[in-house]
């Protein structure tokens, strides 16, 4: 997203009644997207990440380190006073939920393959968020950091807000998360308020808590305040014995993800591409797992995902198949219009979810595969199917049918009425706010085949944890970038489709704790064969088994097809003429021996850390002084410095040495 439009954001009761219109006029845009843009051929393998950080502040003092919800200015501030120094330098950032966060891309897509320019990037990013935030001159430390999670987010003393409770949170309600932490621009608080108030209450997340020796039976965070009736008489109902119970957007959509977007030629092989990365999606939230601690509790899982689901889950106790938390208060259908309660459906996941039908429309393809429930919203497909300006196939209709299930959740005033022949802020309304696990990136109308500056087919990978180091974020992306590239290149030869129904399981298998190490996936027996014939297979057989291995399928005859080996990626090693490829061999070797076990993943690296607290209770608990050493040792790390062995620990000693002597600026 780019920097955000100004305007006046509608509350629920006021946008609800354009939910139709919003719909109607997204469709008949999207029709027109696909008239103009479904003859582009061709396009390059154009690609770019998205990196999101937090801004942290270290307060030696008191020896805390939190959230700043001070230093959102610099966002500004990139965008305008440096913006053409960010351009020079091929960078640029943007808003996400959180006043504490950044989210920075490179400012022109990469070409192919680029390797180490990757990373170079991302390393310029980061020296560019950390110098300009040096220069608001604060006594204390104040730095970017890619943490995936911040470990005491919603605790005592979490944010450098210095009053963050004398006045109420109206937006969120939270019990636990004061407003500050939104974003200042109105979209957001307004988003966190329509989200809970379509719902009917207020989002619930309930997490299992790690189980130690002396961890409490219920989440001890939870107290009783009398600001809001009924949401401060949720969360006993809501919170379970067990669980980290946590009632805000901001506690997921808080959280920082690494994002890749890849330009497919034309929209057959976006289609091919997309439907080819689906079960990847939970294979690499797994392989990338960063998110050990919740609400400073220890959790009994490593992800961030379906924190985040439940953050944004809007939808009514009537669509969820409950009964509301407090019937006194509620009723079933929420913040639903007593007009549009009759259409209500029963809707099985949230719109933050792993992706729910495959796209097909290749040879591969049968629908038996889409095996699960999926709503769809009925209009809209017959619109889609039929219709004077261009024909969906009926699998293409279902995905977008789906996606139009849901409401809009934030309208401007001033953006009502569009043109729906140049403007598509409707249908991306509804677009953007399905956070799925992939995303079909659909070209604007002017995206015609002849004219090439605006993108073409798109599709986007987004289960990934982000990584504290470049180097780590680097070897993600490339990886994937390879694995796209074959996937494109040996398209007539792999045929990944397998029943959505072991997609979504694997989407939950990839929430455990060291998953990596522990569980089994449901991963395809030979990807030549196709039938759909999957095994159960662990991480480390899934990157490196001979008949079906990421390694073995994907990156080393993709690798050979470059004329970069001939067998092997650990030829690479050999290439000492060349540091590139001797980076390119350390960022698969990152990969593989993470997948193997042979280095931890960086939630087992963080809990580890923090079961081995000198400070450490066993209660689960993560105190102040806990995080504030988590927060050091995460910024030491980004800066790899070992001096207290750290870096060597995540990375194990020869790509601890590795990365010392071999800084890339
Ligand atoms: P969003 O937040 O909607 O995913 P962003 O603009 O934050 O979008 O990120 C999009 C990513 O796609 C960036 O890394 C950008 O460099 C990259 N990108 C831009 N143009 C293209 C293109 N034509 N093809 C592929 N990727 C692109
Ligand atoms: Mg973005
Ligand atoms: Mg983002
Ligand atoms: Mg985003
Ligand atoms: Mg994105
Ligand atoms: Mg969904």
């Amino acid at each position: 997203m780019g920097l955000l439009s100004l305007g006046t954001p509608l509350s629920w009761s006021e946008s609800s009644k354009y939910n139709e219109h919003v719909r109607e006029n997204g469709i008949e845009q999207l029709l027109n997207s696909f008239c103009g843009a479904a003859g582009r051929d061709g396009d390059e393998l154009y690609w770019g990440d998205e990196v999101e950080y937090m801004i942290c502040e270290f307060d030696d003092a008191s020896e805390n380190a939190v959230l700043s919800v001070k230093h959102d200015e610099v966002l500004v501030q990139l965008n305008t006073t440096y913006q053409a120094e960010c351009d020079r330098q091929n960078v640029h950032f943007h808003p996400e939920y959180g006043r504490f966060m950044l989210e920075a891309t490179p400012a022109r897509p990469y070409k192919q393959y680029e390797g180490v320019e990757v990373e170079k990037n991302m390393r310029v990013r980061r020296a560019v968020a950390e110098q300009k935030l040096k220069l608001f001159g604060d006594k204390n430390e104040v730095v970017p950091l890619s943490l995936t999670v911040f470990p005491r987010m919603g605790r005592e003393n979490f944010t450098n807000s210095e009053a963050p409770w004398g006045h109420k949170n109206a937006a969120s309600r939270s019990l636990f998360l004061p407003d500050e932490v939104i974003n200042r621009h109105a979209r957001f608080p307004t988003l966190t308020a329509n989200i809970r108030t379509r719902r009917g209450e207020k989002v619930c997340i309930n997490v299992p808590m790690y189980q130690d020796v002396a961890t409490p039976e219920t989440d001890t965070s939870i107290r009783e305040r009398n600001w809001f009736v009924p949401e401060d008489l949720e969360s006993a109902r809501a919170s379970k014995p067990g669980f980290i119970y946590m009632d805000s957007m901001g506690f997921g959509m808080g959280c920082s993800c690494l994002q890749l977007t890849f330009q497919a030629p034309n929209i057959d092989k976006a289609r091919y591409l997309y439907d080819t990365l689906v079960n990847f999606a939970p294979i690499f939230l797994a392989a990338t797992a960063a998110s050990p601690v919740f609400k400073g509790f220890l959790a009994d899982q490593d992800v961030r995902w379906n924190v985040i689901a439940g953050a944004v889950d809007d939808r009514t106790p009537f669509e969820r198949s409950v009964p509301p938390l407090l019937p006194k208060y509620n009723n079933e259908y929420g913040g639903i219009a007593p007009e549009d309660v009759a259409s209500a459906l029963r809707i099985n996941k949230s719109r933050y979810s792993v992706v729910d039908l495959y796209l097909g429309g290749n040879q591969f393809f049968d629908s038996k595969y889409n095996d699960t429930e999926v709503a769809i919203n009925r209009k809209v497909f017959q619109r889609l199917v039929d219709n004077e300006k261009f024909s969906f196939d009926e699998d293409l209709a279902r995905h977008f049918a789906h996606l139009f299930i849901r409401d809009p959740l934030v309208i401007f005033q001033e953006r009502i009425n569009q043109d729906n022949e140049t403007e598509t802020d409707h249908f991306e309304n509804i677009q953007s706010t399905n956070w799925q696990s992939l995303r079909f990136k659909v070209p604007s109308q002017s995206a015609t085949p002849d004219n090439k500056s605006a993108p073409g087919w798109r599709v986007e990978f987004r289960p990934m944890e982000v990584q504290l180091t470049d180097f780590e974020n680097a070897a993600y992306s490339n990886l994937i970038y390879l694995l796209v590239e074959a996937i494109l290149t040996f398209d007539d030869k792999i045929n990944a489709y397998m029943y959505m129904s072991e997609v979504w399981q694997n989407m939950e298998t990839a929430h455990r704790r060291d998953a990596t190490l522990n569980e089994k996936f449901y991963w395809i027996t030979d990807f030549a064969e196709g039938q759909g014939k999957t095994q159960l297979l662990s991480i480390d057989e899934i990157f490196h088994n001979q008949r079906s291995g990421i390694f073995t399928n994907f990156i080393n005859p993709i690798l050979a097809h470059k004329g970069l080996i001939v067998k092997s990626w650990t030829e690479l090693k050999e290439k000492t003429d060349n540091e590139d490829l001797i980076r390119l061999y350390y960022y698969l070797k990152l990969i593989s021996d993470r997948a193997s076990g042979k280095l931890p993943s960086l939630a087992n690296f963080i809990r580890t850390y923090i079961l081995n607290h000198t400070e450490y209770d066993q209660t689960s608990s993560v105190s102040q002084k806990i995080n504030y050493d988590v927060l050091h040792m995460s910024y030491r790390i980004t800066h790899y410095d070992n001096s207290k062995n750290e870096l060597s620990g995540l990375f194990g000693e020869e790509l601890a040495n590795y990365l010392i002597n071999n800084s890339i600026l």
